[in-house]
């Protein structure tokens, strides 16, 4: 059996090559009317850059360090997050 520090875990970590810049092709918008507060765009952010709103348990997007990948918009169950261009 492997010992821990060999498993194949991945830990989300806030901007962990920086800030973003300007070099950002979409970013992902919330729309929180359609929004259920499940949190997968959160568990499957790999820039940890969801955060949850605690006044409604909702999420919003740090676009510091947001690099629009485009995961979160793909997890999420109600199509609550858009991809809208920089442009
Ligand atoms: S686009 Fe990517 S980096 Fe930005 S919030 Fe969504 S999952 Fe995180
Ligand atoms: S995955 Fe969608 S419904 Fe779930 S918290 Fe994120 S935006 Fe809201």
């Amino acid at each position: 059996m492997l010992k821990y520090q060999y498993y194949p875990i991945t830990v989300p970590d806030r901007g962990a090559g920086g800030k973003t810049g300007n070099w950002r092709v979409v970013r992902p918008l919330v729309n929180k009317s359609k929004c259920i507060g499940c949190k997968a765009c959160f568990m499957f952010c790999p820039e940890d850059t969801i955060k949850i709103d605690e006044s409604d348990g909702k999420v919003y997007v740090d676009y510091d360090y947001c690099k629009g990948c485009g995961v979160c918009s793909n997890v999420c169950p109600v199509k609550a997050i858009e991809m809208v261009s920089e442009a």
